[in-house]
């Protein structure tokens, strides 16, 4: 890829090409969620003109073509986080509900009074508040790895955390308030070898690393597909067949039985244990449209971009006078967040938005992080694969003119 056929990817996306305030929108809130391709909007668009039906029963021409693309869609997953097996690719709405359903099927079934389950400090809510629920009924304890000075993981306080008790260990593949990309072979690899079963939240990480869920070795992995250039409502769990197959049912209704009766009823086979009712059929059909987009790229390329792009923004903020950045990660992935002296972070997002230019302010569900951090939220830009230098020099501008301005 050379910087003209960029250009041309990032006309692919078409909410990008517009005014907001009466200035170019420059979109740097994509850690929040991406913007979508035409193959995104088009494949949905194809789905609910010709095809649209229910999938997996009824004998007609148009349910066949539904329930086609929808299993051809799992397919697809399972291609791109190199799943062995693609009935091991579970559908649900996202992240937050993939990490639900272990921490109700699995959690609920398999935890103890006085087991433990590590978590980090750097966790988005969605891999906490799960837990915490879980903890409260089976007695579980919860232990939380700490961050260092910059904001990597204290790896040594992690292992020293390991032992007999540990039943769980689930981390996310990347921040997404400090963008630090986690080493998740060797935390995997350190909780095989005390016994204990991992999850991976892999939300922020699908759209910037090449994911390969045997290579990390983990048991499960969650992911989002609209922070992967695919529509919202639509999700993905990774499991390993030898656990899904062990772990009861969590959602109960049609699609997940096999036989129903007042005197008893048994489960279909995976995935479809897991997938209770009518599943979100255009968004995984969606999701597999902006995988098709993503691998049709030149991933190598893509991914040094958005290295030197996070590098460029980066070493950018350190020159704004009065900027302070929050995290400065040994690796880091899509998001950066910062502060800025005598402006409250909503004033700064307010401030920029009237320039057109969209990020993020807040906690970024990660209230503890923040609290370890001793700050109550901050201003996050993040980046993503059609990102260039002018969206980030028309930050670069704006901050300067703020700060010169208070
Ligand atoms: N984990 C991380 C690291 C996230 O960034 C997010 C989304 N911000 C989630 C989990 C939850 O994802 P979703 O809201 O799509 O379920």
């Amino acid at each position: 890829m050379n910087p003209q056929q960029h250009a041309q990817l990032r006309h692919q996306f078409p909410a990008l090409a517009q005014q907001v305030n009466g200035h170019p929108l420059i979109y740097l809130d994509n850690a929040a969620t991406t913007q979508k391709p035409h193959a995104v909007l088009d494949a949905i668009a194809h789905y609910y003109r010709a095809d649209n039906a229910n999938v997996h029963r009824a004998a007609h021409a148009l349910s066949g073509r539904a329930t086609r693309a929808f299993e051809a869609a799992r397919e697809t997953v399972a291609r791109f986080i190199n799943a062995p097996r693609s009935h091991e690719v579970i559908w649900t709405r996202g992240t937050t509900e993939a990490i639900n359903l272990v921490a109700q099927s699995w959690g609920m079934s398999e935890l103890k009074t006085g087991d433990e389950i590590i978590l980090s400090t750097l966790e988005h809510h969605a891999n906490i508040v799960p837990w915490q629920l879980v903890a409260q009924r089976t007695g579980a304890l919860i232990r939380v790895i700490p961050l260092d000075t910059r904001g990597d993981l204290d790896l040594a306080a992690y292992h020293a955390m390991l032992g007999p008790r540990t039943r769980l260990v689930s981390v996310a593949h990347v921040s997404n308030a400090l963008g630090t990309v986690n080493p998740v072979k060797e935390i995997v690899a350190a909780a095989k070898a005390v016994g204990a079963v991992t999850l991976i939240d892999g939300a922020q990480a699908v759209a910037h690393l090449e994911v390969d869920v045997q290579a990390i070795g983990c048991d499960f992995y969650a992911c989002s597909g609209h922070k992967l250039y695919g529509p919202t409502g639509i999700g993905v769990l990774w499991g390993r067949s030898e656990l899904l197959e062990r772990m009861p049912p969590w959602q109960a209704g049609g699609e997940m039985i096999d036989r129903v009766s007042f005197s008893g009823t048994t489960f279909n086979t995976l995935p479809f244990k897991f997938e209770a009712g009518t599943p979100h059929i255009a968004g995984a059909i969606g999701l597999a449209a902006a995988i098709d987009f993503v691998m049709a790229q030149d991933r190598e390329w893509l991914a040094q971009h958005e290295q030197a792009l996070t590098d460029y923004l980066v070493a950018g903020l350190q020159q704004v006078p009065g900027l302070r950045l929050v995290g400065e990660p040994g690796q880091r992935a899509g998001a950066v967040s910062f502060l800025l002296d005598d402006i409250h972070p909503q004033d700064g997002a307010t401030l920029l938005d009237m320039q057109g230019i969209a990020l993020r302010v807040g906690h970024h569900c990660a209230m503890p992080l923040m609290e370890s951090l001793g700050i109550g939220g901050t201003l996050r830009a993040s980046l993503a694969c059609y990102n260039n230098r002018d969206d980030v020099d028309a930050l670069l501008a704006a901050l300067h003119t703020l700060s010169d301005f208070f």
